[in-house]
Formats: C-alpha cells, sequence, structure tokens
C-alpha cells in the first residue's frame, strides 16, 4: 500500500493528505478546480469532474486505494470503480444509505437506534399527511444533496409548509419533527477491516443557520451520555461495515434522549480537534483504517474548543492573524481556498484548555474570533 486516491480536494482531503504525507504516503487527489486545498499538499491532482468516469479510472489505476472526503459523489461512478476492481473504502454500499436522508433515518431506526419522527414528502398531498401524522413544527429537508443548512425549511404551519414544498421545486423531501434539542453533540469513529472500531470522545456542536461554528471537545454531558453516544456510533459504524472514519450527529434532549440526526461517511468538521488535542487524528485514523494499519486508541492531550472561521465575501486575505496568534493556546488552520465567499468555511482554529472548558474559556476563543476580518 503506498498510493491513496482521494475523491474531492476540499479541506477534508487537504488534512487527510498530511497526514498521510507524514506517514510516508503518496496522495492523488481528484477534483474539478485546479490547485484545490488538497491538491496544494498532495502529490498530483487530477483536474476533473466526478463525473468523468475516464479520470476516476485512471485515479483507481494509480493508486492502491480510493477514499473520498464528501459523500456526494455518484453512486454508480463509485460502484464503477468497484467492478474495475479497485478498492474503495468506505465502499459504494455506504454511500447508498448516507446520501439519503430517509434511507438514513431507517437504517438507524432498523439498528434501534431512536430518530426525530420522520415521513416521506414528493407531493403536495404528503405535506398534509405529514402535517397530520408528524406535525408541528419541524424541518423539511430535501433528501439528496442538502449540506451546511442548505435546502432545509424550518415550517410552523401548513402555510409555510406549502410555501417550502414550492420552493423545494419538485425535489423529494423529508419531513422531520423539529427536536427541542438542548445540545447538539457527534461522535467520530473510526472501522477498520477487522472490525474493531474506535471512538473519539464525543464533541459538543454550535451551529448557526445549519452551518457548524464551534466544537467543545469533549461534549460536557455526563459519562454515561458520553458512553451511550460512542456505543451507537460503534454500532452503526459496524452494522454500516464502514471502512474508515466517519461521524454520527445527535440531538440530545432534555430527558436524555439521543436521537440520530445524520451520519458522514467520512471525517467531519466537528473532528478537527482531533488533530491538536490527540495523538492520533481523524484523519491519521481514516488513513490507518483504509490501509490495514492498526487503530489507535483515542487519547485526549487536553480539551479544545474549535471554532471555524467563514468568509465573509468582503475579501480573499484573512488579517489579525498575528494578533490571534499571540494566545499561545491557538492553533491556526487556513485550507487554502482561493475565494473568501460568504459562509464558506475557509479555516478553524483551535484553542487548547487545560481542564474543563468553562464560559470564559469560550468567552476567550469568540473574542480571539472577533480578532480575524478578510480583507481585500
Ligand atoms: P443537518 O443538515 O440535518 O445536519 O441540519 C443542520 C442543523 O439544522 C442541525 O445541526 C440542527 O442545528 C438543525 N436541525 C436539523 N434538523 C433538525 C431537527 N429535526 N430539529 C431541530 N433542529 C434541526
Amino acid at each position: 500500500m503506498q498510493t491513496i486516491g482521494v475523491i474531492g480536494g476540499g479541506q477534508l482531503g487537504r488534512m487527510m493528505a498530511l497526514d498521510a504525507k507524514r506517514m510516508g504516503y503518496d496522495v492523488i487527489v481528484l477534483d474539478p478546480a485546479d490547485r484545490s486545498p488538497c491538491g496544494q499538499v498532495a502529490d498530483e491532482q487530477i483536474v476533473a469532474g466526478y463525473d468523468d468516469l475516464d479520470a476516476m479510472d485512471e485515479l483507481g489505476r494509480r493508486t492502491d486505494v480510493v477514499t473520498y472526503e464528501f459523500e456526494n459523489i455518484a453512486i454508480a461512478a463509485v460502484e464503477r470503480l468497484e467492478r474495475n476492481g479497485y478498492r474503495v473504502m468506505p465502499g459504494s454500499h455506504v454511500l447508498a444509505v448516507t446520501q439519503d436522508r430517509l434511507n438514513e433515518k431507517q437504517f438507524a431506526r432498523d439498528c434501534g437506534i431512536p430518530t426525530a419522527e420522520f415521513a416521506a414528502v414528493s407531493s403536495i398531498e404528503d405535506i398534509e399527511a405529514a402535517a397530520t401524522s408528524v406535525g408541528f413544527p419541524a424541518v423539511l429537508k430535501t433528501v439528496r444533496g442538502g449540506y451546511d443548512g442548505k435546502g432545509q425549511w424550518r415550517v410552523t404551519d401548513l402555510p409555510s409548509a406549502r410555501a417550502a414544498f414550492a420552493q423545494a421545486n419538485g425535489a423529494a423531501l423529508i419531513w422531520e419533527a423539529f427536536v427541542p434539542f438542548v445540545k447538539e453533540l457527534s461522535v467520530v469513529a473510526t472501522r477498520a477491516d477487522d472490525d474493531s472500531v474506535i471512538a473519539f470522545s464525543p464533541g459538543e456542536n454550535v451551529h448557526d443557520a445549519g452551518i457548524l461554528i464551534m466544537t467543545i471537545a469533549p461534549a460536557r454531558v455526563s459519562d454515561v451520555v458520553a458512553a451511550r453516544a460512542c456505543e451507537i456510533a460503534k454500532t452503526i459504524g459496524r452494522r454500516l461495515n464502514v471502512v474508515g472514519t466517519y461521524c454520527i450527529e445527535f440531538f440530545l434532549t432534555a430527558d436524555g434522549a439521543l436521537l440520530v440526526n445524520e451520519i458522514a461517511p467520512r471525517p467531519h468538521n466537528s473532528g478537527h480537534y482531533t488533530i491538536d488535542a490527540t495523538p492520533c487524528s481523524q484523519y491519521e485514523q481514516h488513513v490507518r483504517a483504509i490501509c490495514g494499519l492498526p487503530l489507535s486508541q483515542p487519547r485526549l492531550r487536553c480539551n479544545a474548543i474549535m471554532l471555524n472561521i467563514l468568509g465573509t465575501g468582503t475579501g480573499n486575505h484573512l488579517d489579525g492573524t498575528a494578533e490571534l496568534l499571540r494566545d499561545p493556546s491557538i492553533v491556526l488552520h487556513v485550507y487554502g481556498k482561493h475565494h473568501a465567499v460568504n459562509r464558506r468555511k475557509m479555516g478553524h482554529f483551535t484553542m487548547l484548555v487545560d481542564g474543563p472548558v468553562g464560559d470564559e474559556d469560550i468567552a476567550r476563543a469568540h473574542a480571539a474570533r472577533a480578532t480575524l476580518r478578510w480583507v481585500e
């Protein structure tokens, strides 16, 4: 095993490649945009669309294992790689579950794991039916392709639900009961081919309009809740037969219930903290799993607060880093994206915290974030 192929050249691919390079592997990435964040640190980038089957084949031919950093690749393209005899990890069977929010929720239910109540919506009649069977308030989401809060509508009554249905323009939808959660948690885990599976400490996530803003690690929850979240994550990884790093997102309710919201079959934004706060990050664990190396037992060197740095559409140069880095507990990661589009994930920083994360640490992290701005 010498060369890893990565489909998708974003920040997750970049961080995967950085760990793979440190471990001595060659990396070839496929992405349509030249000098992608991953392409900048990989040995080579194949500049081609994800629907370019010849380019996909070239990636398979020139590498020992193919993986991906985002899950919305055409399943047919991944199946073709597999049919042509190339190793793809995680396999296409995983994408068939995780690309479709209905399949994903049904899969969790079939594993005996609770989710929000839901119903499939593909017609205006289904809207009326779901309003009765599941009820309000609800979140309508496109079944496929949504991310970072895109393709989602909060609805509180029939007129707003009908308006959301119209805006979805015929896309298949899922109607989910709105969960009045007290916290959002995620567990990043890795499963290897020999069925060993490890889970990192749950992270506590704060979103703004559907986009992750902050992760606090470990999540400030009881040991019982943390252990249950890790057990659920391990069960899902085994039942899905994933090889690689994946993430389970949860809602924690006031009565202590954990509802699975999403399964991501790849390293996850909420696991960035593992780069700086553990000896073996979610990316290294992924490389270990897909290359047949033993997994490392997760260990936290310290606690952490991870804050995303989003674009604002006001310039492409990040200013204020000198001030930010006066704080020795901060580690900065910038992804090398050329355009700081409004609300695009451009980088993050991790603030390392000794002892439990308190409100004053969170305030300090936000104050540090405020020193950064985008300029021309
Ligand atoms: P998702 O794309 O499903 O991860 O949703 C993005 C974010 O929207 C979640 O992290 C929550 O903050 C919020 N959200 C999504 N679904 C629900 C729900 N059923 N109830 C409450 N909040 C939700």
